[in-house]
């Protein structure tokens, strides 16, 4: 028998057999991101449902020198969750199976999930205990806790509640020589030594497997309330952002911006998604207010902080939300744009962040940047602009994407010219998707030789024999 069909044997006796897929046909869902731009074969896909099944197979694979691939909800957005092209197939270990809410403690603020929870099922379980985990993105019903924590997830609860990294207590995870390392501490105080639980966040499963999480609960808001407006332009939106600081302090939950064609792009690909305001205008901003009490006064800083805006020019229209209905259709339309831009053609999508004050200017500079490249090429613009993270994506059709002479060549340097414009701004090419694949190269560009050589010797340190998610992060 080869090395290879050993393992999986092995794998099949420890798991049992149908939680170890080999087929083409079983595995395909797992091999391949879900906008089908990265595919790479795996031995095989396990599906463990204990954390001791998850370090048995990662205590078989290290023994035999096989990589290992986590994998959560495969949402990546940078080809992190899918096997490279080449080199040796790893064994996907994708932690589905590992579901429970294992624990919910309201006195305590904090929950004990494991990994492979969908964010969803997390939010709605804290939710039934009157608490509110705050971490929120377009890919709740699919994404899992162990992914969003691998890749430091952010979205559009960062202004009020910080990214993912914000809102965990503790962790528990096998490493790469499958022991077991049990952090699911619940406190928010403890000064004993290096804090190890932040080495695995973000580390996209460089490090280690997440198998559970302690994850911090807030105070569930009762009342929201919701406008959708058109400032006059990018730096009015950004005044208009102070205005609503001042007023509402930490009750401002989302600020969310998007251009004009992204905003068509979402009217024509997604049905039952129609502009809130009576024209489209060039910007548009989804603005969000939650608190535990007073759904009136709510609604009146709303209200009052729109009019001034509009009586300093600031906001050209607005409208609020009316309905608990209205207010679900104002966010479907902010959660509609990865699959409105799927449908459209092949988006370059990026990732940068910049100083909130930075954004014009970003954009302004990304714009020129993208049309001395291609003119006229269109461009769409969405992102948290109430933390500086902005998705700006050059878009091709899909016949011009066809048509290019080396598509590959074209996707890596109309990105690069991107995230030049915010690495002179002092900003980052990946604020919350990660590096995955498809960001290794401008790892290697940006991060300084010493952050570099950092992140290997801890890579080195736990991981020596670079079995555990190879290919990524680290270039
Ligand atoms: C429609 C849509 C909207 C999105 N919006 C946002 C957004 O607003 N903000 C944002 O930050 N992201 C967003 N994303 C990207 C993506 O959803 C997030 O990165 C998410 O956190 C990934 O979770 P996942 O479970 O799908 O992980 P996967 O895609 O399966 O994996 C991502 C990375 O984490 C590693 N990993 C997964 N699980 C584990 C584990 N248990 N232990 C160790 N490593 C693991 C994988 O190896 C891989 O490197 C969006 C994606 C989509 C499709």
């Amino acid at each position: 028998m080869d090395a290879g069909k050993e393992l999986v044997a092995y794998l099949q006796s420890e798991l049992g057999a149908g939680a170890v897929l080999v087929s083409e046909a079983e595995t395909s869902g797992y091999t391949e991101d879900w906008r089908a731009r990265f595919k790479g074969p795996a031995l095989c896909v396990a599906l463990p449902s204990t954390t001791e099944q998850v370090a048995a197979v990662v205590k078989a694979c290290a023994a035999r020198g096989v990589a290992v691939l986590p994998q959560g909800g495969n949402t990546s957005l940078c080809g992190g969750a899918v096997p490279q092209k080449s080199g040796p197939p790893p064994v996907i270990v994708n932690l589905s199976r590992m579901r429970r809410i294992r624990q919910i403690d309201p006195a305590n603020n904090s929950m004990v999930v494991e990994a492979g929870c969908i964010l969803k099922t997390v939010q709605d379980a804290a939710a039934d205990a009157q608490r509110l985990y705050p971490v929120s993105l377009g890919a709740e019903g699919s994404c899992q806790i162990g992914g969003t924590l691998a890749t430091n997830a952010g979205g559009t609860g960062v202004l009020r509640y910080g990214n993912t990294r914000d809102n965990v207590l503790g962790l528990e995870v096998v490493l790469p020589d499958g022991s077991i390392w049990n952090g699911l501490r619940a406190l928010r105080k403890d000064n004993t030594g290096i804090d190890l639980k932040h080495l695995f966040i973000g580390a996209e499963g460089a490090l280690g497997i997440i198998t559970a999480a302690t994850l911090k609960l807030h105070p569930l808001p009762t009342h929201h309330a919701m406008a959708w407006f058109a400032p006059t332009d990018v730096g009015a939106a950004l005044k208009v952002l102070g205005l609503f600081q001042q007023a509402c302090g930490s009750r401002l939950s989302a600020y969310e911006m998007m251009n004009d064609r992204q905003l068509q792009l979402v009217i024509k690909n997604v049905p039952d998604r129609r502009n809130p305001l009576a024209a489209m205008h060039a910007w548009h901003v989804l603005v969000e207010l939650a608190d535990t009490q007073g759904a009136e006064e709510l609604e009146q800083v709303l209200q009052q902080v729109l009019e001034q805006a509009m009586e300093e020019g600031l906001v050209a229209d607005a409208v609020i939300a009316a309905s608990d209905a209205q207010r679900a259709a104002l966010w479907e339309i902010r959660h509609s744009v990865s699959e409105a831009n799927k449908k459209e053609g092949i988006g370059l999508s990026t990732d940068c962040a910049v100083p909130v004050s930075a954004v014009p200017a970003f954009i302004e500079r990304a714009t020129a940047a993208v049309h001395a490249e291609a003119p006229g090429l269109d461009i769409i613009i969405v992102g948290h602009v109430g933390d500086g993270n902005i998705h700006f994506i050059p878009m091709f059709s899909f016949d011009a994407w066809k048509a290019l002479p080396d598509p590959d060549r074209m996707g890596k340097h109309m990105r690069h010219c991107v995230n030049e414009q915010a690495h002179a701004l002092g900003g980052t090419f990946s604020a919350e998707h990660g590096v995955g694949q498809t960001g290794l190269p401008e790892m290697a560009h940006y991060k300084s030789p010493v952050e570099l050589a950092l992140m290997k010797s801890v890579k080195q340190a736990l991981d020596p024999a670079n079995l555990m998610n190879p290919g990524r992060l680290l270039p």
